[in-house]
């Protein structure tokens, strides 16, 4: 078949009486189901027919919602090429608009066995006029390995300016506060940012309290308070006021804590009536409309991120051990409300993030790199001194440069990819100009984590084609189960005999052979379709890192279960787990 094409159309009477003609053969849709929801279409301006064309004729027709980027129907018109003719439609479809879910009635099996071959997966009952319809959400690892080298679907048109500064090795306060002067020059002074009068947030990464051992503190973990105190200091001669805001990820009722442990409570000495702090995870929030609404329609976003006239964002150089790396795209989850946090997990961390850049638009990015962290990053990785700094206004572009001091390809970070297929920066060297020493100068390749996921004796671990959010998280809670089993300190517990074997399945792929006799636990969006038939699902894009330990450890009774937070942190994750399946159900 030659290539399709899609023309945005109207919906039509032509259309409608090809959906009737369809369900009218599918057994178990009621013969009202078209004109219901065909009116509901109608009344929504978002909604619209995508017209599929090859060789100048009609191959099919696409219902879509823009605002929720919703295929709501999707039809071919010749049957003996489907689902090649609906495997080419979809393909051009997310060409033109990246991420992409579906609405389809539940009795439709030929649309949902095409839809699961072709990578989506089923999320959500729903129901709409009386009709029983399931969400399917596309797999993004399977996206990713399908449209890695298509172009972006909006062309990021503007080239962007990056700036690289040297410090000195063990760099004083003054020296710190030079080299950040010095950054911001670069790329046209503090005064292109921030107006007189203004008020300007700086939001450091502070996402747990790893970085201070035994009263010592360890770079590489949370902003160096050095560069947040530069910042102050030169903000406030324009700045009206000045606000350091930030929500901590684990132990999050924690983050005053967190202020204090790292000092940055002490901050607001420089200038009582001027500086404040903020924990994010406790401010009041706005609800927002995220465009394209992709996984979400909207997200509530803390008041002192939206009434600020400034944001600068501060992260520190480092890997993750399932995002690759925690820069700027990654870092704005530390300014989302609790509950918000957990709901990237369970609707798609990576869309996610990328969402947040369109509703919290941090003028800068600056990215500690004095001492950054390698191997198991966030938290638990090993400091490394690089004694940078680098900044921009972009943060894919500010990323991009990062990850190739790093010696990381900027694409294979899940977010960092998606934001740049979503058109939210570039990446490419051509479209960023790096000002300062080149990357090649100040380049030292970080180490990267070594992710086991090694089976067990009747724990087998079927990886497959997952993306590295799946594989990281799960690393994260197998190795809890690497030590002597309790019960026969002999062994390591994941080498525990199980009458049943255990089965733990992550990943897109579709040709695993699932045996219902055995325990079989799958892991989030990806693996949701193989849930409907039993065993225990773990829900998540990925899950997230409680989930998976709950989840792992219930095979395990007798075994006191390893904590993620502390554990009145843990209940009330507990609790908002809750709150997410009860608003979805
Ligand atoms: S469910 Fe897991 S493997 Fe699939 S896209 Fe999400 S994080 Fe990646």
């Amino acid at each position: 078949m030659a290539g399709i094409t899609l023309k945005k159309s109207k919906l039509s009477s032509a259309v409608r009486s090809k959906l009737r003609g369809y369900y009218a053969n599918v057994p178990g849709v009621d013969p009202s189901y078209v004109d219901a929801r065909w009116r509901q279409w109608e009344a929504n301006p978002d909604v619209f027919v995508y017209l599929a064309r090859s060789d100048d004729k009609v191959k099919g027709w696409i219902v879509y919602n823009q605002a929720a980027s919703t295929v709501l129907d999707i039809l071919a018109v010749d049957e003996k090429e489907q689902p090649e003719a609906l495997f080419r439609m979809m393909d051009v479809l997310i060409d033109v608009q990246s991420l992409v879910s579906a609405e389809i009635h539940k009795a439709d099996e030929h649309k949902y066995r095409w839809m699961i071959e072709y990578g989506f997966r089923p999320t959500r009952s729903l129901r709409a006029n009386g009709a029983p319809l399931l969400r399917m959400d596309l797999s993004i690892s399977l996206l990713a390995e399908r449209f890695h080298g298509h172009k972006p679907v909006r062309t990021y048109r503007k080239k962007e300016k990056v700036a690289i500064q040297k410090v000195p090795e063990s760099p004083g306060y003054e020296e710190i506060k030079k080299g950040v002067s010095s950054l911001i020059n670069k790329l046209g002074g503090l005064r292109k940012f921030v107006g007189q009068g203004q008020t300007v947030v700086i939001k450091p990464n502070l996402v747990a309290d790893h970085g201070m051992m035994d009263g010592v503190y360890r770079g590489g973990v949370v902003t160096d308070i050095r560069i947040v105190r530069a910042l102050i200091e030169l903000a406030l001669p324009i700045a009206g006021k000045v606000i350091i805001a930030e929500g901590s990820s684990i132990n999050r009722s924690a983050t005053m804590k967190m202020f204090v442990l790292y000092g940055y409570d002490k901050l607001v000495d420089i200038d009582p009536k001027k500086v404040s702090i903020v924990d994010l995870n406790t401010d009041n929030a706005v609800e927002k409309v995220v465009p394209w609404g992709k996984r979400m329609l909207a997200r509530k976003v803390p008041v002192t991120l939206e009434q600020a006239d400034v944001i600068i964002n501060v992260p520190v150089m480092k890997l993750h051990f399932a995002a690759v790396v925690s820069l700027s795209v990654k870092s704005l989850q530390g300014a989302m409300p609790p509950l918000e946090k957990y709901m990237t997990h369970f609707f798609g961390l990576w869309q996610n993030l990328v969402n947040i850049h369109h509703l919290v638009k941090p003028k800068l990015h600056i990215i500690d790199g004095i001492i950054g962290q390698e191997d198991f990053g966030p938290v638990s990785g090993i400091p490394k001194t690089m004694n940078l700094l680098i900044g921009g206004t972009n943060p894919v572009a500010v990323d991009a440069v990062t990850m190739r001091i790093m010696g990381v390809e900027p694409l294979t970070s899940p977010p960092v990819w998606l934001a740049y297929m979503q058109g939210l920066g570039p990446v490419e060297p051509e479209n960023i100009r790096v000002v300062g020493p080149s990357i090649d100068e100040v380049a030292s390749p970080f180490k990267h984590p070594k992710i086991d996921l090694a089976s067990g004796r009747d724990f087998a671990i079927h990886a497959g084609n997952a993306c590295p959010g799946c594989k990281g998280y799960l690393h994260f809670a197998v190795a809890k189960l690497r030590r002597p089993d309790p019960a026969d300190p002999s062994r390591l517990l994941i080498d525990r005999p199980f009458e049943r074997k255990v089965n733990i399945y992550l990943g897109p792929a579709t040709d695993e052979r699932i045996n219902p006799d055995e325990r079989n636990v799958f892991l989030g969006i990806c693996q949701q379709h193989n849930a409907q038939q039993g065993g225990t699902h773990l829900p998540g894009c990925p899950p997230h890192a409680e989930v998976l330990i709950n989840g792992l450890f219930s095979l395990f009774p007798d075994v006191e279960r390893p904590k993620y937070a502390d554990k009145t942190e843990e209940a009330k994750l507990e609790e908002m787990l809750k709150e997410v399946l009860a608003s979805i159900s």
